[in-house]
């Protein structure tokens, strides 16, 4: 089992308020902690409280999983609960680690259908984000691929939600971050791979267009990302590496002479606390990118990678959140429409280019449509930009709401830490209805993150 490191060893069931915060330690905020134990005692534990918001494994980047006065840690509620290998459908609690599933599953030759960028979520966090992967445009986010969920609802009852069962409250709960009440277990179907192993080809785009050319080939291609090189200006701006992936088959791994399932490395680096600020400034940045980038151009244009670095390549370097010092980091991410991207994309990373204190971590992908009510993903482009949070950065990323806004865009709630009510309300058309739905289940005020009451969600 991977430890939640949002759960102590012997954690008593309500903590008093205890100062916390998103994977970007900004904000931070004191909370009351509750920690649930089982499925059966968490309707006792929550009744008459208010601001409450259930926590995962604390991966979303800022308050969304901060309560507005109380936060119910689920990752104790960790138990497989059934699999049937002959369709891939596995029915588990909300805490489960994904790194868990991953390491149960795979040397069976099962795979989730959607992945995040990190191992170390967990299937409840998954849903109420609705995570999208490197394969959105193709398969959609994790919420098309949940077929059922038990919710407990704010008075207490936990209630089946499926496509047929609830389902007003099974959309709004697919990307609902937590406020339509807790996500106790749920169901889903896991996906026949071969190996462990992603055949993965690598292509070098020379500026923006070339980049939004190169994830316009990889429609048909299982999945793709580009890596940015966010300091990049002129006639570079918006280069960077783009990666297609697909699961490689056995025969081509054991052509290579490789194990079908690689063991997944262990004794990864750890960052120690207490880096200064500015151990990611605009030398170290360029400098890193530069050399990424050659390395990465001159590198195998076909290669074999592992699961764990073609998926999760930021997870073998713990408590890398650390990097940014004691100030902590944002990451923006936008998505904008296909139509007019070029044009907001580009303007958007000339800022942050002359700004200069963006962090090497910069990704664009391809979006698709669909999802829960407020789900993230639109048909279009999505950037995330990992940016210190001092007041300079801070300032800039109002400017660059705007322009997505203005583009038809709209910004991740799973990344949120600063956005503006106006640029979210512009951003979320299915938001009114999300909210009535909201009262009439007696969610509002019972149900409440920082984030929530940041959103006047
Ligand atoms: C390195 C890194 C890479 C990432 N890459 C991606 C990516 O590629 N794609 C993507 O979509 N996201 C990505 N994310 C974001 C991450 O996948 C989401 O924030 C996810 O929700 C985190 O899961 P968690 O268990 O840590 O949830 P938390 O951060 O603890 O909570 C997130 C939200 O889920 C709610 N929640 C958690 N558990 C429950 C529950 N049992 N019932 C109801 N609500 C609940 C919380 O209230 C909160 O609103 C990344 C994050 C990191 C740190």
């Amino acid at each position: 089992m991977h430890a939640n490191p949002a759960l102590t060893e012997a954690s008593p069931k309500i903590q008093g308020a205890r100062t916390i915060s998103g994977w970007g330690r900004y904000p931070r905020a004191a909370s009351e902690i509750l920690v649930a134990d089982a499925p059966e005692t968490l309707p006792a534990l929550l009744r008459g409280r208010r601001g409450v918001i259930a926590r995962g494994a604390g991966r979303a980047y800022g308050d969304a999983a901060v309560g507005q006065r109380t936060t119910c840690l689920t990752g104790a509620l960790d138990r497989l609960r059934s699999f049937d290998p002959a369709t891939g459908r596995l029915r588990a609690e909300a805490g489960v680690m994904l790194a868990d599933i991953v390491r149960t599953f795979l040397p069976r030759g099962f795979f989730p259908p959607v992945v995040p960028g990190t191992q170390f979520v967990t299937l409840g966090g998954m849903i109420a984000s609705d995570v999208h992967g490197k394969n959105h445009h193709r398969e959609g986010g994790f919420g098309t691929h949940v077929e059922a969920l038990t919710l407990l609802t704010p008075d207490g009852v936990p209630r089946p939600c499926s496509r047929e069962q609830n389902p007003d409250l099974f959309a709004m709960t697919l990307g609902g971050m937590g406020l339509t009440g807790t996500i106790l277990d749920a169901t889903f179907r896991l996906r026949p791979v071969e190996s462990g192993w992603i055949d993965q080809q690598t292509r070098v785009a020379a500026d923006l267009s070339a980049m939004l050319r190169a994830l316009d080939e990889d429609d048909a291609a299982t999945y793709s990302v580009a890596w940015i090189d966010c300091l990049a200006r002129g006639s570079a701006l918006g280069r960077g590496l783009v990666y297609r992936g697909e699961h490689a088959g056995r025969q081509t791994c054991r052509a290579a002479g490789r194990d079908l399932f690689p063991i997944p490395a262990r004794g990864w680096l750890t960052v120690p606390p207490g880096l200064p600020g500015w151990t990611l400034n605009r030398a170290s940045v360029t400098a890193f990118n530069a050399t990424y980038f050659r390395r990465g151009a001159a590198a195998d244009a076909s290669a074999l990678v592992p699961w764990q670095s073609y998926f999760f390549p930021l997870d073998g370097l713990a408590a890398w959140n650390r990097l940014y010092g004691a100030r902590g980091f944002v990451q923006h991410q936008c998505v904008v429409p296909r139509r007019g991207a070029e044009a907001v994309l580009s303007e958007m990373l000339d800022r942050v280019a002359r700004l200069g204190t963006a962090s090497p971590l910069a990704v664009l992908k391809r979006l698709g449509s669909g999802g829960g009510w407020l789900s993230f993903p639109m048909e279009g482009y999505t950037l995330a930009l990992d940016l210190p949070a001092t007041a300079a950065t801070l300032a800039l990323l109002d400017e660059l709401d705007r322009s997505v806004v203005a583009a038809g865009g709209r910004l991740y709630l799973a990344k949120d830490a600063r956005q503006s009510r106006d640029t979210f309300e512009a951003g979320y058309p299915a938001l009114p209805a999300f909210r009535d739905l909201r009262r009439q289940l007696g969610a509002d005020g019972v149900l409440a993150s920082r984030l929530s009451a940041r959103l006047g969600l």
